[in-house]
């Protein structure tokens, strides 16, 4: 679209500045309700944090350590919306959370976290955490520290990565479909 048919051409009903996640999301968002959306991108979409990022959907396993439960179920039902609705953006991923001696959690309450998290993520589309065993952990990651796994570890689902510039580039198109 040019300048003059910007200006001159039918009024917008949302104009988003910024097209990162966020505002590629809202434009996606606002598009599929109906809406007539332009966005200004100063530099690139998905150009900004949004590309620096680590680009994993977490399921909030972190807001857990802060008791902020209804923070955690939000960002395990966000999750689970991505997996069922962008299968082909999302797709769950496995890390590992290594005992190493500068860990600040004692394993036992590594495990009660990670239990109680699955609780929180049942029926939320993925598998429960694992424990490992020192052999294990070196098996599936030789690259870890000798000193990795010493008391317990832990492998959790906890994440999930993203191709932001895919899924901006889709938001983008989606919320400038007529
Ligand atoms: C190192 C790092 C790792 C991270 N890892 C994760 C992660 O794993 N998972 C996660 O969920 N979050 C992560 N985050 C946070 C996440 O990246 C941000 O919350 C998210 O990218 C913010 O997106 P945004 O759309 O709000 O902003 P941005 O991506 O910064 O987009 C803002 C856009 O606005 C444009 N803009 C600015 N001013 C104007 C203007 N005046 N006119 C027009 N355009 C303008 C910019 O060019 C930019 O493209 C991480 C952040 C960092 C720094």
């Amino acid at each position: 679209m040019t300048l003059d048919e910007l200006t001159n051409g039918e009024p917008f009903d949302a104009v988003i500045i910024g097209g990162g996640i966020n505002g590629c999301g809202i434009a996606e968002e606002a598009a599929a309700r109906g809406l007539r959306v332009a966005m200004c991108e100063a530099t690139d979409f998905g150009f900004g944090t949004t590309w620096r990022s680590t680009k994993l959907i977490h399921g909030g396993l972190r807001y857990l350590e802060h008791g902020d439960v209804r923070l955690v179920r939000e960002s395990l039902r966000e999750r689970s919306w991505l997996l069922q609705t962008r299968p082909y953006l999302v797709t769950p991923q496995r890390l590992f959370l290594p005992m190493l001696p500068w860990t600040r959690r004692p394993g036992w309450q590594l495990r009660i976290g990670l239990a109680a998290y699955d609780l929180l993520a049942l029926y939320r589309g993925v598998p429960k955490h694992r424990a490992l065993r020192r052999e294990k952990l070196r098996e599936l990651a030789p690259y870890l520290p000798g000193s990795a796994g010493a008391g317990s570890a832990s492998t959790t689902p906890a994440s999930t990565p993203l191709n932001a510039s895919r899924s901006n580039l889709r938001s983008r198109l989606a919320g400038s479909a007529p």
